[in-house]
């Protein structure tokens, strides 16, 4: 059985088809933000920089336990220097095989302090580097968080927008379908699903809008002549004639 429609119901659907279509677009619109393109590589590259400084405050810290160590090491051995050079000098040790041991025990022990005391100045040097690596990166991980802050916001406001515009669009899709036929609308779904989103199209002069085709002036003719639902000989769609 054919399926009727009068002008008002092929009318509304042309307006069923045009809040379709507005949908579509701002559905493509939403998933297709750039801004929000940007934003995911922007939090990615934040989370770059936050392990690199994580790292390099881990490398700071690490610095900081070797001077500490080297600090003790050398205040030990200060003690230790200062004890054993009071002995030599005090005039208590008198036997010469002993005051020798002792002037060998002082001289190694000063060595040993020089050689400790260049692993500290060269850690110091390493720990003022890491200090100021982890400045920087910190510093530009900050600047990059309040980018990837702003943007956010960006990014929620214009989903809120598209996102109302959804909504507003579906109200009204849902209004015009809840008025045309059932077997009307599902034959419209059918055509649209299988024709890129477009089901019904209006026919403008002798144009199909549907497929831009220009129809012969006889089957226009035939068109107006028999009203109702028609459809477009060359792309199948719903063909809705002024
Ligand atoms: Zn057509």
């Amino acid at each position: 059985m054919p399926i009727r429609a009068d002008a008002l119901a092929l009318e509304r659907l042309l307006q069923l088809q045009s809040e379709d279509s507005s949908l579509d677009r701002s559905r493509r619109r939403l998933e297709q933000l750039p801004e929000r393109a940007r934003l995911e590589k922007l939090e990615h590259q934040l989370e770059e920089l936050s392990s690199d400084a994580d790292m390099a405050a881990r490398n700071r810290d690490d610095v900081a336990r070797i001077q500490d160590r080297l600090e003790g090491e050398i205040s030990v051995l200060e003690q230790k220097l200062q004890r054993e050079q009071q002995r030599m000098y005090s005039g208590q040790v008198s036997n010469p095989k002993e005051l020798s041991n002792l002037q060998a025990e002082v001289e190694m022990l000063t060595r040993r302090r020089g050689g400790l005391e260049d692993e500290l100045l060269e850690t110091m040097v390493a720990r003022d580097a890491a200090v100021s690596t982890l400045q920087s990166l910190s510093s530009e991980r900050n600047e990059l968080s309040s980018s990837v802050s702003e943007l956010s916001s960006e990014v929620a406001r214009l989903s809120g927008e598209i996102e109302a515009d959804l909504s507003a669009h579906q109200q009204a899709r849902d209004e015009l379908k809840s008025r045309l036929s059932e077997e009307l609308v599902a034959l419209y779904e059918k055509i649209r699903s299988a024709k890129g989103g477009v089901g019904a199209a209006a026919l403008e002069r002798d144009t199909c809008q549907g497929c831009h085709t220009k129809l012969p002036a006889r089957e226009v003719e035939r068109l107006r002549a028999e009203g109702g639902l028609q459809r477009c000989d060359n792309c199948r769609r719903i063909l809705v004639v002024p």
